[in-house]
């Protein structure tokens, strides 16, 4: 029987856990978030953070920006949040516009509410292997939820597939970390199935529907998509009165092809996705000083 790492269940358990220390605590831990523009997806992932926040007594507070601001007034905005004791955290909802200089606004916030891990100054520690540093959320979640269902990462060959600076790299980042044989590939890397097949961990992070089939993985492989990809369902538009999807989320996985042959997979949804989300409060939680 293949084991399915629900990470919802995973979050269900985290958010009762934070519920409880933040409730003991005399302090509501607060998550300022910076939005320019009003991409939907954008959109649907503040009222996803905004929902968890409510459920385990935390706060967001939603700043928002038109498309036409500049990275000095970002840069300003996030200087005031920062000399602000009652902001906790502070991140910048991605993707922004392509002429703002995205890692110049994400430098600006002070290391200690640095929430999301992405600062320059963070990012070299932690990649120097720095206990200290923020773990970015998405490698914190699919950590999280290897080690939910006992699956440990050290000494084992971990191939990653995707390097970029927000999802891959900080994946194999951690792996590294926590002790794995890490191999990374990417869209120039040859043989990606071979590589894929002789691991006992395979993290996908590339953003392919459908890339992994049953030729990357062996059995008793652990498969860990991190992908999210929307895809038309080719049904027509949903009749306000009706709610019919006409887009439906997938993996970078071809699940129905890989689930029979591995012994452990993550679904999309319902796998990376909901950890992230929780790793984000509990890096909120850290720099708030609430303690779980
Ligand atoms: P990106 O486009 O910045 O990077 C993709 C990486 O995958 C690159 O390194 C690229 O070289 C590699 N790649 C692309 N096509 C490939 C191929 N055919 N073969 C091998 N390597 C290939 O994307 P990203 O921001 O890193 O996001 C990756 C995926 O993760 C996306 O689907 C994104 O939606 C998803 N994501 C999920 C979560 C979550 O919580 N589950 C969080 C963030 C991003």
């Amino acid at each position: 029987m293949t084991l399915i790492l629900d990470g919802r269940k995973l979050r269900d358990e985290g958010v009762k856990r934070l519920k409880e220390v933040i409730a003991k605590s005399a302090k509501t831990p607060v998550l300022a978030i910076l939005q320019v523009g009003a991409l939907a997806e954008s959109g649907a992932y503040i009222s996803q953070k905004k929902k968890f926040a409510e459920q385990i007594g935390a706060k967001v507070l939603h700043q928002t920006f038109s498309e036409t601001v500049d990275d000095a007034e970002l840069v300003g905005n996030i200087a005031n949040l920062n000399d602000d004791d009652g902001v906790d955290g502070i991140i910048v909802q991605l993707p922004l516009p392509p002429r703002l200089d995205k890692q110049k606004v994400i430098d600006a916030i002070a290391p200690v509410k640095d929430v999301d891990g992405l600062t320059s100054a963070n990012k070299k520690i932690f990649e120097a292997g720095d206990r200290r540093a923020v773990v970015p959320a998405t490698a914190k979640g699919v950590l999280s939820l290897l080690r939910g269902y006992g699956l440990s990462v050290a000494g084992q060959r971990v191939t990653v597939i995707g390097r970029s600076d927000l999802v891959g790299g900080p994946i194999a980042t951690l792996m590294k970390r926590e002790g794995a044989q890490v191999a990374v590939c990417h869209r120039g890397t040859s043989d990606i199935a071979g590589k894929s097949r002789t691991a006992d961990i395979l993290i996908v992070a590339a953003g392919r529907p459908k890339l992994v089939t049953r030729d990357f993985v062996s059995p008793g492989e652990v498969v860990v998509d991190v992908g999210i990809n929307s895809l038309s369902t080719g049904r027509p538009a949903a009749k306000l009165e009706e709610e019919i999807p006409t887009r439906r989320l997938v993996g970078d996985v071809d699940f129905e092809d890989v689930a029979p042959i591995v012994s452990a997979i993550s679904p999309v949804p319902g796998g990376v996705g909901p950890m992230t989300v929780l790793s984000l409060f509990e890096n909120l939680c850290d720099a708030a000083e609430v303690s779980f």
